[in-house]
């Protein structure tokens, strides 16, 4: 079946499968909400002043005169009310003075006789004032009662300092997914281990618990030998204590791979081979009726399948929203033009030449070695059966 029929059956299969937890906002990076979230107060919550200089009421006040300062308002401190006619010195953030609509910024203000540090009389030299200016006004970011954040979207530091600014104390969001990441091959070993003969170190399983670690994921690792009872074993155990299964190998048509037969005896496989490279063999199914994901072993088809099927059915299962990405297009460079068989994903990089990015394929587009991957921004989407030609225009996938 084709990239794009996989992908759609895959996400129309997903579902928030985790519940939900009240947090502090302070622990709350990187969560999914559970409901929209309502403004308790206004930002800001009173008029303030955006700049250091004096403040004063538009009507009452004649610009060419030395007008008198009667107080000192300095952020996070309470003023007096201000009388017609006078000015008052004022510093950013600081709560403008009843009676006062409008500042005028220190560097455009004479200060005269100032026996005290502050006060004394002041002469405006700026001739361009406008009513109101430079006035933050209460409300102008976010208004008592608006809806600021939506459900279903994962909390960024920025949507964490809006929160804090309007002294959220706790926040619904949805528990921690747990995933079980099971590494299969007989020639895997662990850092710190002795290589023997044909054996090579285990890359996919620390890549993929990176990834689902920035995913907010509880994740614990295993390894499974290329044997059918053991697969079945470690499936069933993860299918008995977490939320989802990514397998990662074993899931071609080799007489090493039992993925697909350990999930088929135990569950059911929804698909099985996608048209893509790299990638092709790329397992969903049930195991108990725990979802589970078989990744390709070759480590960037591992990388392409997780990025392309994984995350976003990962996102969907944490209760998040997913937005298709906008889509951006630029020109491919190619040596020859290429005609795919398969939906392709090279791994490029973007290149500026006079003023205009174009996407440069990583030199070795083998799917054995993850450097194509680990020294490239992203992939560039080769339409399958379709002609194409150096300078023509991809799809950018920026990696996750
Ligand atoms: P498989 O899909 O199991 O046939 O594996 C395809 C290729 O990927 C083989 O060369 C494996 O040695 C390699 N491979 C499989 N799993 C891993 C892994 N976890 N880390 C590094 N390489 C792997
Ligand atoms: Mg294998």
């Amino acid at each position: 079946q084709s990239f794009d029929e996989a992908l759609s059956r895959l996400l129309n299969s997903a579902e928030c499968i985790v519940g939900q937890e009240y947090v502090s906002v302070n622990a709350a990076f990187n969560r999914v909400l559970v409901e929209d979230i309502v403004a308790p107060i206004a930002v800001p919550a009173f008029d303030n002043s955006a700049m250091d200089g004096i403040a004063f009421a538009f009507d009452d006040v004649c610009v060419s005169e030395r007008l008198p300062i009667t107080q000192t308002v300095f952020a996070g401190h309470a003023p007096k009310a201000l009388k017609a006619g006078d000015v008052c010195r004022i510093f950013t953030g600081a709560p403008l003075p009843v009676g006062a609509d409008t500042v005028v910024l220190q560097e455009d203000c004479e200060f005269i006789s100032a026996t005290e540090p502050d006060l004394g009389l002041v002469k405006i030299v700026d001739n361009a004032i406008r009513k109101g200016q430079h006035v933050r006004q209460k409300g102008e970011d976010i208004g008592q009662g608006d809806e600021v954040l939506y459900k279903s979207t994962r909390l960024s530091a920025a949507q964490i300092g809006l929160l804090a600014s309007l002294g959220v104390v706790k926040v619904a969001v949805f528990k921690p997914l747990k995933v079980a990441v099971v590494s299969t091959g007989d020639e895997l070993r662990n850092a710190g281990d002795d290589l023997g003969i044909g054996e090579i170190y285990n890359s996919n399983g620390p890549m993929l618990c990176a990834a689902l670690q920035g995913l907010g994921v509880d994740v614990q690792a295993f390894h499974v030998e290329d044997e059918l009872a053991a697969t079945k074993a470690v499936f069933a155990e993860a299918a008995a204590k977490f939320d989802m299964i990514i397998s990662v190998g074993g899931v071609s048509v080799g007489e090493a791979d039992f993925v697909k037969q350990a999930i088929e005896e135990q569950g059911q496989i929804e698909f099985w081979k996608v048209a893509m490279k790299p990638g092709k063999p790329l397992a969903f199914g049930h195991v108990t009726g725990i979802p589970l994901i078989g990744l390709p072993g070759n480590p960037v088809s591992a990388f392409a399948s997780f990025q392309l099927f994984a995350l976003p059915f990962l996102r969907i299962c944490q209760g998040e929203e997913v937005k298709l990405a906008s889509e951006q297009k630029l020109p491919i460079i190619l040596a020859a033009s290429i005609t795919p068989q398969r939906e392709t994903f090279l791994r490029v990089s973007r290149v500026l030449k006079e003023g205009q990015y174009y996407l440069k394929p990583y030199p070795s587009q083998g799917s054995g070695v993850l450097s194509s991957v680990a020294f490239s921004e992203g992939f560039a989407r080769v339409p399958r059966l379709k002609q194409t030609c150096s300078g023509d225009l991809l799809t950018f996938i920026p990696f996750f």
